[in-house]
């Protein structure tokens, strides 16, 4: 049973275990002023008519030492909870590689949409194995029509739907190949 508490709980052990700032919805006003998000919100969200306060309230996002995520943490239904759960494991897997790759990821998430293309790939890799695991039939169509609103075009959805299908081939046979996904279901002892 996922329970209010029990997410609560587990987004404060997470922030410690990877050393990151978690702002939610209840932060807006701070994220708002903070000039690093408000960058990156602008470059990812550029093309799209929203104002960046609208965006936020919509999709969750990454930068640098912290994760924007666009609900409040431990509020919903049973449904609700799961799916903050593995948003946090989707952004992590960004926080990974922010520490991996440093400015460059920086500057290549912002400028290329190829590499943005398999930056998200793989942070969904982390979406369909914990999906499986919560016991949820991930859906491709729906995971990769999201990145639109990051920016990306017809062809760069392409190609993260067809890593999509590779590793969901893998991930649907309850391997866990992603070692954010690993992490959380070792927490939740699934
Ligand atoms: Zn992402």
């Amino acid at each position: 049973m996922i329970t209010e508490e029990k997410v609560k709980k587990f987004f404060n052990q997470m922030r410690r275990d990877y050393d990151i700032a978690i702002f939610d919805l209840q932060d807006l006003g701070r994220v708002l002023s903070s000039a690093m998000f408000d960058d990156i919100a602008r470059k990812i969200s550029r093309g799209n008519d929203t104002k960046i306060e609208e965006w936020l309230k919509t999709h969750s996002v990454s930068i640098p030492g912290a994760i924007w995520l666009c609900f409040e943490i431990g509020e919903g239904t049973e449904d609700e909870l799961i799916e903050q759960i593995i948003t946090l494991g989707h952004e992590l897997n960004h926080t990974e590689q922010w520490r991996d790759y440093k400015a460059f990821f920086a500057i290549a998430y912002a400028v290329s949409r190829n590499f943005r293309a398999w930056a998200e790939a793989r942070a969904m890799h982390s979406d369909l194995e914990l999906s499986y695991a919560f016991n949820r039939n991930p859906n491709i169509y729906w995971l990769t029509r999201n990145l639109k609103n990051y920016r990306l075009e017809e062809k760069h959805i392409r190609v993260v739907s067809k890593h999509l299908r590779v590793y969901n081939h893998i991930a649907e046979t309850g391997a866990r190949g992603n070692g954010v996904a690993r992490h959380i279901c070792d927490y939740w002892g699934i």
